[in-house]
């Protein structure tokens, strides 16, 4: 009597296992996947910088809110935009642009799948480019995966297209998405805060606590001395080491 069930469940064990490896591609971990220099969390710097980076977007109102805000404290940030809402809101698109901020690829239907094939995605990914370029001149050379969901499919077909993959420093995520009070999302960040975080806000959807921790945040990193650069810029001078840029003004 036993037998029977307990074939019957051997083999649904085997299956479910044949499926789980046909379905998801492998995933290494992180330190791997950083020593390639391919992918990044955050970077190693004792300069007081950060990277702030808003995913999702662009959004036709509170875009614009978190614009003035970086204005008002002279920061740039990094906006990972979906390739669907820039094709609705190209003018918040070119104002980031314009106002020097650095523009990354974030899909362009933004599709939630761990499981999602190379030639989905580099369509996404080539859609994206595509209305970037049009409205921007420059295609971009960052990309997030949505969800932060990645493996070795997902970060290959990324690379290969000459992305660098930006994940985001794990203690700088404070759920914005989820709607907390603005108070929560600033005290997160400003307690987490590190030199080289790259901190994780999303500017699509209902974002009026978003836009109020960022003037709290952006508020307590100008006053103590931080400075907020794009992700591009925080993996450069994190590369630059103080005697060789010294040496690297040319003498008159
Ligand atoms: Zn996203």
């Amino acid at each position: 009597m036993l037998k029977p069930i307990i074939i019957t469940l051997t083999l649904l064990t085997f299956l479910c296992f044949v499926h789980s490896i046909g379905a998801n591609a492998a995933t290494q971990s992180r330190e791997n996947y950083e020593s390639t220099g391919n992918v990044i969390w955050e970077v190693k710097t004792h300069q007081k910088i950060v990277a702030i980076t808003f995913d999702d977007g662009p959004h036709p109102d509170y875009t614009p809110q978190i614009l003035d805000l970086l204005a008002k404290y002279d920061a740039k940030a990094t906006f990972f935009v979906a390739g669907n809402k820039v094709k609705s809101y190209p003018d918040v698109l070119k104002r980031e642009v314009n106002e020097g901020h650095e523009i990354a690829n974030h899909t362009y239907t933004h599709p939630y799948d761990r499981n999602i094939s190379a030639n989905k995605l580099s369509s996404e990914l080539d859609n994206t480019d595509k209305i970037i370029k049009n409205l921007s001149g420059y295609r971009p050379s960052l990309y997030r995966p949505v969800g932060g969901l990645h493996n070795d499919t997902i970060i290959n077909t990324a690379v290969n297209k000459g992305f660098k993959v930006v994940l985001w420093s794990w203690h700088q995520d404070p759920k914005d998405w989820a709607m907390p009070p603005a108070s929560k999302i600033s005290n997160h960040i400003i307690k987490a805060l590190q030199p080289g975080d790259i901190i994780l806000l999303h500017d699509w959807s209902d974002r009026p606590q978003t836009v109020q921790a960022l003037e709290t945040t952006l508020d307590y990193l100008y006053k103590n001395g931080y400075e907020c650069v794009t992700v591009s810029e925080l993996l450069y001078r994190s590369h630059l080491k103080f005697p060789e840029f010294l040496m690297d003004i040319p003498v008159q």
